[in-house]
């Protein structure tokens, strides 16, 4: 039996969103998906009309319909994507070139942050250190650090991220798990700056899920990636990820309410209750940009002179 759109009535449905129980055509999808992100964004107060923003694109499919989206909702937005080409073989190459299609579907200005130009080392360099089997961790941190640093030289008031809700979900129920109230506090859709040299990050796409991502980039044809990482994070992520899916598969709306029960009931009773124990910020003694470490040099620095000191050893053998 053919299923009409819920929305429009006319067109047959093609989509079907469990949580909401709705049937859709691609049109209908796509405008409502488009709503729900506009929806997070005043929700937030993620954005005002003079913000210049910088819009982390990977290549992937949720970053490429988080530009795509607001890039339609606000055609005058001063917006610029940026790319870190972390110079993992094959895949970092393929992933500029789907940025590089996006650049110029959205006629605009994208920014390549290469690692190896600017720092002489690749991602895959972590292999032989303490990082060999946690290379995303160190990625992690890297990224995070660019992206603001990046923002920050550029003059940027606010950087996107396109972190959905099944990244969202996946990582409070690990910080759930571990207790890790700090993190808890930490993972916000809207981190507004607590440092002159923090550039406040956003996340538009807290409330889609993976599905509706990849959907959503399917429909309107944007340029994502076909290929893996090769450090692409361990078994462990998929486990859990798919531990959660079988609980969605049951209770439809889980993450939905995951998220809502976390950011309206939990997250400000723990802020109330955690208010003095907010994060300290001091300046890294090499770079000074902000870090949490006292007297130190920050994390990315850290990783920066691990390279360093690898590169001299192999020099001097
Ligand atoms: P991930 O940490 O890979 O789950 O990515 C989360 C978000 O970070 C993506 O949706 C992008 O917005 C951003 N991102 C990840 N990798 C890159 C990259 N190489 N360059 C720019 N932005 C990235
Ligand atoms: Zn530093």
């Amino acid at each position: 039996m053919v299923v009409k759109c819920r929305r429009c009535l006319t067109n047959n449905a093609e989509v079907y969103l469990p949580h909401s129980n709705l049937s859709l055509c691609p049109d209908c999808f796509m405008l409502l998906t488009e709503r729900k992100v506009k929806h997070t964004i005043d929700a937030y107060r993620m954005l005002s009309k003079n913000d210049r923003i910088g819009v982390a694109v990977s290549g992937g499919k949720d970053s490429s319909s988080l530009a795509y989206i607001l890039n339609s909702l606000f055609g005058k937005l001063d917006m610029t994507l940026i790319y870190i080409d972390l110079g993992v073989p094959k895949y970092s190459q393929h992933c500029l070139e789907k940025v590089r299609s996006l650049a110029k579907m959205l006629n605009r200005e994208l920014i390549v942050y290469s690692l190896e130009k600017e720092l002489g080392f690749k991602i895959g360099d972590f292999k032989s250190t303490i990082y060999g089997r946690k290379i995303c961790s160190a990625c992690g941190a890297i990224k995070r650090y660019l992206f603001n640093k990046i923002a920050y030289d550029l003059g940027l008031t606010k950087v996107a991220t396109g972190h959905n809700l099944d990244d969202t979900v996946e990582a409070l129920f690990n910080f759930y798990l571990e207790g890790n109230i700090v993190s808890l506090l930490r993972l916000k859709p809207f981190l507004p700056k607590t440092h002159p040299k923090l550039v406040p990050k956003i996340k538009p796409l807290i409330k889609l899920t993976d599905m509706e991502c990849l959907l959503y980039a399917g429909y309107r044809n944007l340029p994502i990636r076909t290929v893996e990482c090769q450090f692409s994070r361990g078994s462990r992520m998929l486990r859990r990820k798919e531990l959660l899916n079988m609980i969605t598969e049951k209770i439809p709306n889980f993450k939905h309410q995951f998220i809502r029960s976390h950011y309206k009931r939990i997250l400000p009773l723990l802020e109330k209750a955690c208010g003095d124990q907010e994060d300290k910020i001091y300046e890294c003694i090499t770079c000074g940009m902000p870090t949490s470490l006292e007297g130190a040099s920050c994390h990315f620095c850290k990783l920066v002179n691990l390279m360093k000191n690898l590169r001299a050893r192999s020099e001097r053998k």
